[in-house]
């Protein structure tokens, strides 16, 4: 990372941002109050893009999007981060309401979804991915909410599955669930071009996982659904390997570490890669506090009881878990006995790595799981702009992206309080809206 550019003056990257685009930063948005406010809330925390003059202009033709070239050089961030990973949120809706994502005390009746009318179509998201692709994107996770409450996906992972990269290759396609709905579609995401997938899972122990879904849910549904995606090939490899299909746990400190044993023992055995996250404070509405993060450090210290794990070195740039392997009878480290990976978020923050953006629900771009603040791409997609028109400012974003809250936040120099009654004025967007 080059040290002139840690240094450089978040304010100074505002304004030089507010002469180019309309920038309209927002008040606190009220997330709480009905009659349309959480769309007025999003519209406060929307940074437009597009100067009105363009709209004028005519919509290019669907299907245009499939044409956007590959940028000459690499887009880079102020610390020279590339924009190699997209998440999509296809839905803000869940049928779980994990205390730590959706807690039911403020995901309830009241709470105001995004109206249908207000998401993203398929052919908007998939003429927005080919123009991330063209900056450099070559891994996409479809997310939310529930991705799988989105009806029709797998005709949008059909569209996705099409794009290639610069060099031909096809994407790293990939999307994350709670494995509810994926006995019924895991053969109908594989048929569309779906690779891999993580379904998560945070307890074996039916009382546990039903306390943290929070809505009854069985675990035996979910292992029905990790079944099914096996049965179809969701995950499975060049060496016959499960080693695309993982489980996510979400470890909670006084309410489901008792569970990492069992869960290691039962995906370990299958040869699937489990992967324990900390708990974190994303959002504003899950209560968070430090005493309920179980580090990863410990998490690591409790498997070893049981397991001689080895490191496996990572894959690429931005890899979030740190990996270990099991050894077979001859002591060398064998692939197909499956691995734990550990995300710590919390107490060792990988910001210096990460190339992921975010796509919410509705268009809006985030460029970071702490933003306060989208950058509006729908409408951009709508003001005339050619694919490449919009690649440049899409990529003249990702160049002035400064974040790393995680690492700010391990040094205390991010607002702490920042719960619904808070004082902080500007409060970070809800993961399952911007997804995980
Ligand atoms: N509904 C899908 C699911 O649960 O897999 C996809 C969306 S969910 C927001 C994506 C991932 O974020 C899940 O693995 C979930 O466990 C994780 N997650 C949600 N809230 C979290 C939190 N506060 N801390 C750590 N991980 C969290
Ligand atoms: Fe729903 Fe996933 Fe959030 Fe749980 S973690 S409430 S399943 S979006
Ligand atoms: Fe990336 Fe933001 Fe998370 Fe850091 S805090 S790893 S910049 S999403």
């Amino acid at each position: 990372m080059a040290n002139d550019a840690r240094t450089k003056d978040r304010g100074l990257v505002r304004c030089f941002f507010s002469c180019f685009f309309s920038v309209h930063l927002s008040p606190t948005p009220d997330w709480s109050s009905k009659n349309g406010a959480k769309c007025e809330a999003m519209n406060d925390r929307v940074i437009p893009l597009i100067d009105e003059r363009a709209r004028s202009r005519a919509v290019p033709a669907p299907g245009s999007a499939l044409s956007a070239p590959a940028l000459s050089t690499p887009v880079l961030d102020q610390f020279e981060r590339a924009l190699s990973d997209l998440r999509i949120s296809v839905t803000d809706r869940c049928n779980f309401r994990c205390s730590y994502c959706m807690p039911k005390e403020v995901f309830n009746s009241n709470y105001m979804y995004l109206p249908q009318k207000a998401l993203l179509s398929f052919e908007e998201i998939t003429r927005l991915a080919q123009i991330f692709v063209s900056l450099g994107t070559e891994k996409i996770r479809l997310t939310g909410g529930e991705p799988l409450l989105r009806k029709n996906l797998e005709l949008l992972i059909g569209q996705l599955a099409q794009i290639k990269t610069p060099s031909g290759k096809a994407l790293d396609l990939t999307l994350t669930t709670n494995g509810s709905l994926l006995s019924k579609k895991a053969s109908a995401l594989k048929l569309a071009g779906l690779q891999r997938i993580t379904v998560s899972l945070d307890a074996l122990d039916d009382r546990v996982f039903k306390a943290m879904n929070d809505v009854d849910f069985p675990v035996e549904d979910v292992l029905q659904g990790i079944k099914a995606a096996q049965t179809a090939g969701l995950g499975l490899d060049e060496r016959g390997l499960f080693s695309g299909l993982k489980i996510n746990m979400v470890v909670k400190k006084g309410t489901n570490e008792h569970e990492i044993l069992p869960m290691a023992r039962r995906f370990l055995a299958q040869g699937l890669s489990l992967r324990f996250i900390e708990y974190m404070d994303v959002g504003s509405t899950n209560g968070w506090r430090m005493q309920e993060v179980m580090p990863s450090r410990d998490v690591l210290a409790l498997l070893r009881t049981e397991f001689d794990l080895v490191p496996v070195p990572t894959h690429k740039l931005g890899e979030t878990a740190q990996r270990f392997g099991l050894k077979n009878q001859s002591g060398v480290h064998d692939p197909s006995l499956g691995e734990v990976g550990l995300i710590s978020s919390v107490t060792q923050a990988f910001c210096a790595d990460c190339t992921r953006a975010r796509l919410s629900t509705e268009g809006l771009l985030y460029l970071c799981l702490f933003a306060t603040e989208g950058h509006d791409l729908k409408t951009l997609l709508h003001s005339g702009l050619t694919d490449q028109e919009i690649a440049q400012r899409v990529g003249g974003l990702w160049r002035r992206r400064d974040d790393r809250y995680s690492l700010l936040r391990a040094q205390d120099l991010t607002p702490q309080d920042n719960s619904e009654s808070g004082s902080n004025p500007k409060k970070r967007v809800e993961m399952s809206y911007i997804g995980g």
